[in-house]
């Protein structure tokens, strides 16, 4: 049984990116307690999943490893992961979250030697490379994964295989008599960092992601560029694995669209303008970046990255919402329909791949949270809205960068603290 101390003056922060673990941090370094719940195997949210990052485009193992090593010097911080907080019921000071803990099958003696997953032969969709090739069934979520403690996936449970992982452990950690738990854990205040989600590409119809295989979306075009994704960093297209020199953003995909996002997602601007940077790296004058939108968003400090990208000859911005895409079957080429708006031409361009600028929605609905927590249009939490002791941070609040969630989450970090810190007055 996991045993968590928790009290009216402990801090619950649920989600485990990179603003669950700012928020986390920033309360505990105040001296505060707190406990914070990763639905994941493994730290780190969808920042983990970048290839580089904007606008210094170094890569987030930078970012995190500072983060993890403030965390495992920290006692007050309380770690559980695979476990996801549903509702929370409540009022500020006395708030009681249903945390369902789901069990890994691996014990904390665990090297992360691999000897389990060598030893078993069934695989499973890797999520870590959004499903887009496989992994042993007996795995480490990626090389930098907090902890860094293998996971048995439920499937193998019961079969030989589970057998096998057990037979292979030199070290007694794998037990596969672990069952899925649910704690109550009673707080006095929430940071609810539960991050984004990308939109699903399939209901944009007319864009054809569910058809064709060289329509891909931006989150998938990170993990392949990373030496450890699903290509090993080489930039192909899935239909033929031709190198991918000829490459189309589709900027607001999903986004700022009454069919499907009414919000804008503020990020794809400047991802496309990144993952262009990735193209023109990889195959230098051989390649050819072709941007549609309707109009870029950098804002702030990123304009110097949209006009350094914007003065490279071979990237093109073609003032368009793309009507349609349709495929040249006997090559694989997707082929890009619209009207250039900046003169009214009709195109129909080729390309080799088609990246889908994808819009981000949040990862959970605020509407769902309960204990008075508001959600705006898009089911972000309103936090101008929200009278609750439950703080929305990074993503769940809106579509953020990272230096923003990190900003945001410091802020609703803040906030918790005054709330436990009155219960502790309260108390005397
Ligand atoms: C294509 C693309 C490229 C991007 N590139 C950049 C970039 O270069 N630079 C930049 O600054 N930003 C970039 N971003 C934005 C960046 O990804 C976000 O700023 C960042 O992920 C926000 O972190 P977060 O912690 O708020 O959310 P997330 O990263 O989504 O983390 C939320 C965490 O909460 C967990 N969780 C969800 N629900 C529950 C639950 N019920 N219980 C427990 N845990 C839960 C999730 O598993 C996850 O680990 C990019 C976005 C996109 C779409
Ligand atoms: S569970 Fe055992 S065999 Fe598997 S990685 Fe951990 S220590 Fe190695
Ligand atoms: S950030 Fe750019 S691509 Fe994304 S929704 Fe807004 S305008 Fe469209």
């Amino acid at each position: 049984m996991t045993a968590v101390v928790a009290t009216n003056q402990t801090i619950l922060v649920v989600g485990g990116g990179i603003s669950g673990m700012t928020a986390a941090l920033e309360a505990a370094e105040c001296g505060k307690d707190v406990v914070l719940v990763e639905k994941n195997p493994s730290l780190g949210g969808r920042v983990s999943q970048l290839y580089k990052y904007f606008p210094k485009l170094c890569h987030p193992t930078c970012g995190l490893e500072i983060n993890l090593r403030r965390l495992r010097g920290n006692k007050r911080i309380r770690v559980l992961t695979l476990a996801e907080v549903g509702a929370i019921s409540g009022k500020p000071g006395d708030y009681t979250a249903t945390v369902k803990i789901k069990p890994r099958y691996v014990n904390e003696n665990c090297t992360a030697c691999g000897d389990c997953g060598n030893a078993v032969s069934a695989e499973i969709p890797n999520a870590f490379n959004y499903n887009l090739n496989k992994t042993k069934a007996a795995y480490l979520p990626h090389p930098m994964a907090y902890p860094q403690r293998f996971v048995l996936d439920p499937s193998i449970i019961g079969t030989p295989d589970a057998e096998k992982a057990k037979a292979a452990c030199k070290v007694d950690a794998i037990d596969l008599n672990m069952k899925e738990e649910v704690l109550n854990l009673k707080v006095g205040a929430v940071v609810w960092a539960t991050g984004w989600k990308p939109y699903d590409a399939a209901k944009i119809q007319p864009y054809g992601y569910d058809r064709y295989p060289n329509v891909i979306t931006s989150v998938e075009f990170e993990r392949m560029l990373d030496q450890r994704g699903p290509t090993g960093g080489k930039l192909i297209r899935p239909s033929d694995g031709k190198e991918a020199k000829n490459v189309a953003f589709i900027q607001c995909a999903g986004s700022r669209d009454r069919n499907h996002l009414k919000h804008c997602s503020r990020i794809c601007c400047m991802a496309s303008l990144k993952q262009s940077t990735y193209v023109r790296e990889k195959f230098g004058d051989d390649s050819q970046v072709s941007i549609y939108y309707i109009d870029i968003r950098a804002i702030d400090r990123f304009e110097d990255f949209y006009k350094k990208v914007q003065a490279d000859p071979k990237v093109k911005f073609i003032k368009s919402k793309v009507a349609n895409i349709t495929q040249d079957n006997a090559s694989g080429d997707p082929i890009l329909h619209g009207v250039d708006t900046e003169g009214y031409h009709r195109y129909d361009n080729r390309h080799d791949l088609v990246v889908l600028a994808i819009g981000m929605e949040p990862s959970v609905d605020a509407k769902s949270i309960g204990a008075g927590v508001a959600a705006d249009a898009s089911g972000f939490i309103d936090i101008n809205a929200t009278e609750a002791a439950v703080f929305g941070a990074g993503c769940a609040s809106n579509a953020l960068d990272v230096n923003r969630s990190v900003q945001n989450a410091t802020a609703a970090a803040l906030r918790a603290i005054q709330v436990v810190n009155r219960v502790a007055r309260a108390e005397g």
